[in-house]
């Protein structure tokens, strides 16, 4: 093996490792517990590491994280979470078309997480999609009353729409004169006997609100807000005609949630899943009426003339929209898909928690070697690769980005949160939620998609590829994340890597050096030797 020299060094150091592609040269398929990273050399804080990753071709990341379209991870709340945290969900298609795509509509249309218990049965979670936009920035369609309604009617707006700060105009319309604001302080001790009363009697007046002038910058007015102490900021134009609102909580969520991941209209990214038969050609206009970003087509096996029409299908009908293509786990799987058009590859056979594919089928590939193939034929193509299934733990996430995925999806890493769908129960006094394989019989009885995926229409006898199973509380996405984050931060640092795009460059260039892990060494990095331990995250 060459020595080389490093530069102003005291001397020779020997080259040790294996580089990427000595580590996958032979026929050994392996596993992320099966091979080790070599530490690089630390010039950072691991906070400065910038984690900005693709999804697909078009759609740009500052969290690698994805939630798994299963029904027992990913609904509107978990997709909310993940997209506020700067990862994306998929919304699962265990489901009829239409609550799908309500489930997209809520994200897309989301203010914020509302916490479970503030929900009253038969109020939708969010509603009016066009009002409730994500840290919208200039609202320039709110919610808008006259003097002459009353205080029933702000009420009313509040039941309905969530809110009730509103500014009041003349007419009741925006573009008429503004005449006041009235918010919930205005009203909050009001009687009952009260609701009639005119808003023109509890309002504040135009000559005391602070506005904005039509033309002022989102900076400019988010300044005058927070100098204002107010929760609204009415911005009018030189005739004092209502032309927008900004409101507090969107700058307090700007503050809260930097990495929030965004579309053009600063709405939440949603994702969702659709199959390759007729029938989801219904689900995916659906869909795409609702908002979503981008569709990944729900196959175990991706390379079928069915995911290929559909790939070409949906390019035909709706070009903007980014289609995520797979399963695959071979480079020639992969070639067909990126040949249809695909825009990123979903990556994994058999590695997932509950999946028992392998097992049964006899097809599949060890998670490590099946990222590793696929990322490196797809980045000549420039076509990013979601590492899916598998993910024990956060050094597994490290590991299969340093394989060159370029996110990471995820099921049981992610299911039993609060966000995740599904009631918590208890069992031998662990607080446990449901989680089960999409394949699994348990699945298929929900409805007809699962069976999709994993059986053929006219299958008499069922195989069922996947397992149903629970999972002990993990308490919130909101602290869970944050720790994956910081836990993928300090691995790239312990690596000597600034950036996730450094560190797949590190892998490319030979840089990056690697070691196959015997089960000695398995045990031996594990916890062993202990009477007892305790758990190694606790952030519920
Ligand atoms: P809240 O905290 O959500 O109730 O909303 P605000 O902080 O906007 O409003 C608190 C109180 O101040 C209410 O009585 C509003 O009518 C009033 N208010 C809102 N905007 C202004 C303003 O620009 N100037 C003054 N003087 N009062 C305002
Ligand atoms: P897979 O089982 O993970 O490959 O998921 P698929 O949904 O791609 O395939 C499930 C079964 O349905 C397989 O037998 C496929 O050959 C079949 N299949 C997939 N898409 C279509 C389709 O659009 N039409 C028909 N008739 N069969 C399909
Ligand atoms: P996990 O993160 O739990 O290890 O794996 C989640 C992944 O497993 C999913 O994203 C999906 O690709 C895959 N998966 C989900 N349900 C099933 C199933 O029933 N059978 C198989 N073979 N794979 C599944």
């Amino acid at each position: 093996m060459a020595d080389y020299l490093i530069s102003g060094g005291t001397g020779y150091v020997p080259e040790d490792g294996l580089t990427a592609q000595q580590l996958f040269a032979n026929a050994d398929g392996l596993t992320y517990n099966d091979f080790l990273i070599l530490p690089g050399f630390i010039d950072f804080i691991a906070d400065e590491v910038d984690l900005t990753s693709a999804l697909t071709r078009k759609i740009t990341l500052k969290t690698p994280l994805i939630s798994s379209p299963m029904d027992t991870v990913t609904e509107a709340d978990m997709a909310i979470a993940m997209a506020l945290m700067g990862g994306i969900g998929f919304i699962h298609h265990n489901c009829t078309p239409e609550f799908q795509a309500n489930e997209v509509r809520k994200v897309k249309a989301s203010t914020r997480p509302v916490p479970r218990k503030k929900m009253r049965p038969g109020r939708p979670l969010l509603c009016h999609p066009c009002r409730l936009k994500f840290e919208q920035g200039f609202i320039t369609d709110p919610v808008v009353l006259s003097p002459s309604h009353t205080v029933g009617d702000v009420l009313e707006a509040k039941i309905r729409h969530g809110f009730s700060g509103i500014p009041i105009t003349e007419t009741g319309t925006m573009g008429s004169k503004l005449v006041g604001i009235v918010t919930s302080r205005d009203i909050d001790f009001l009687a009952e006997k009260d609701h009639t009363t005119l808003l023109s009697e509890v309002m504040t007046p135009r000559n005391e609100l602070v506005v904005a002038p039509a033309g002022v910058t989102l900076k400019e007015a988010n300044e005058i807000l927070q100098r204002s102490k107010k929760g609204k900021l009415p911005i009018v134009n030189d005739r004092d005609e209502l032309v927008a609102i900004i409101a507090r909580t969107d700058l307090k969520k700007n503050r809260d949630y930097p990495l929030a991941s965004k579309d053009s209209h600063k709405q939440l990214l949603c994702g969702a899943a659709v199959g390759t038969r007729e029938d989801d050609k219904y689900r995916l206009d659906l869909l795409t009426q609702a908002g979503a970003d981008v569709i990944v087509l729900d196959s175990s096996q991706g390379n079928s003339v069915y995911q290929i029409a559909m790939v070409h299908y949906i390019k035909q009908k709706y070009p903007h929209l980014q289609v995520i293509g797979g399963n695959v786990v071979t480079a020639a799987q992969a070639k067909n898909l990126i040949d249809a058009g695909v825009d990123g590859l979903r990556v994994g056979m058999g590695c997932g928690s509950i999946c028992i594919t392998q097992e049964v089928m006899a097809c599949g590939r060890p998670q490590g070697t099946a990222v590793y193939k696929v990322a490196e034929y797809a980045r000549r193509f420039g076509v990013p690769v979601i590492a899916d299934g598998g993910i024990q733990t956060v050094g597994h996430v490290v590991k299969a980005l340093a394989l060159g995925a370029s996110t990471v999806m995820m099921g049981s890493l992610l299911a039993a949160t609060t966000e995740a769908p599904g009631e918590y129960f208890f069992s031998d006094g662990v607080r446990l939620k449901k989680y089960r394989g999409m394949g699994s019989l348990d699945a298929m009885e929900k409805s007809s998609s699962s069976q999709k995926r994993y059986f053929s229409e006219g299958d008499k006898v069922k195989i069922a590829q996947g397992v149903s199973g629970s999972i002990q509380d993990k308490g919130s996405i909101q602290k869970f994340v944050p720790y994956l984050i910081a836990g993928i931060q300090h691995g790239c640092q312990d690596i000597g890597a600034r950036s996730l795009s450094v560190l797949r460059s590190m892998m490319y260039s030979g840089e990056l050096k690697f070691e196959k892990r015997t089960m000695s060494a398995q045990i031996e990095g594990g916890v062993h030797g202990l009477h007892s331990s305790k758990a190694k995250q606790n952030t519920s």
